[in-house]
């Protein structure tokens, strides 16, 4: 069972989806927690080369087609194989992330990002996706005041930026709406993980 997190940063998906698999792995579950761009080293040697503060200057095509790139080397050695032996996947970002913030943010197109990453990808989706939905203000503002993660040459983008990164993740819960479940993150750590807890339970029971 594949599970996909997405969202802007500060949304909390991180912390959350980690505790959510640790309470799956309690319940016998048998999960593997991953993220993209990463996940693995030639995917995460990618992540470095797209999140550089020296890299400003790359073309967002070129990004693009680096996500892409991570992206199939990370379900090629980890997701696929744990998928087809039985375990629950929960991976921060996916395909969803590149269409969000390369097809519509960047302005590249979501049919464009979208064909780069089925060449990337295949057949291959998430089951379930849980959006974390957040004002970026509110968002933004949770990062400033714990200060605790990697800064990266994407944290130079306005709010304006982040504001159509939203509107592109929203946009595709009208393109998948069995998949993708929204939930709303600016809540507490503990309703947004009871939420989401519930949301993945109810699939695994199936
Ligand atoms: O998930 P995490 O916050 O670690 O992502 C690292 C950075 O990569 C973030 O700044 C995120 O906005 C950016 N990103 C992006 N396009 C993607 C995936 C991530 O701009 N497709
Ligand atoms: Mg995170």
């Amino acid at each position: 069972y594949f599970i996909s997190s997405e969202g802007p940063e500060g949304a909390g998906k991180t912390t959350v989806m980690n505790l959510l698999g640790v309470r799956l792995k309690d319940e016998g579950f048998d999960v593997v927690m991953t993220r993209e761009p990463g996940g693995i080293m030639i995917s995460e040697k990618i992540r470095n080369i797209i999140l550089d503060n020296e890299h400003i200057m790359m073309d967002s095509r070129t990004e693009a087609l680096l996500y892409a790139a991570a992206r199939r080397q990370h379900l090629v050695e980890k997701v696929q194989p744990a998928l087809d032996a039985g375990k629950v996947v929960i991976c921060d970002r996916f395909i969803d992330s590149s269409l969000a913030y390369q097809g519509y943010a960047r302005g590249i197109g979501v049919e464009e990002i979208l064909a780069i990453n089925q060449f990337a990808i295949g057949k291959t989706m998430p089951d379930k996706t849980i959006l974390f939905d957040i004002e970026p203000k509110v968002g933004l503002a949770r990062i400033e005041a714990h200060n605790n993660r990697e800064k990266n040459r994407l944290d130079v983008e306005s709010l304006d930026f982040h504001q159509k990164v939203r509107e592109g993740y929203l946009s595709l819960v009208d393109r998948y709406p069995k998949r993708i479940q929204v939930v709303d993150a600016s809540q507490s750590l503990q309703i947004v993980l009871e939420e989401v807890y519930n949301v993945i339970k109810r699939e695994l029971e199936i």
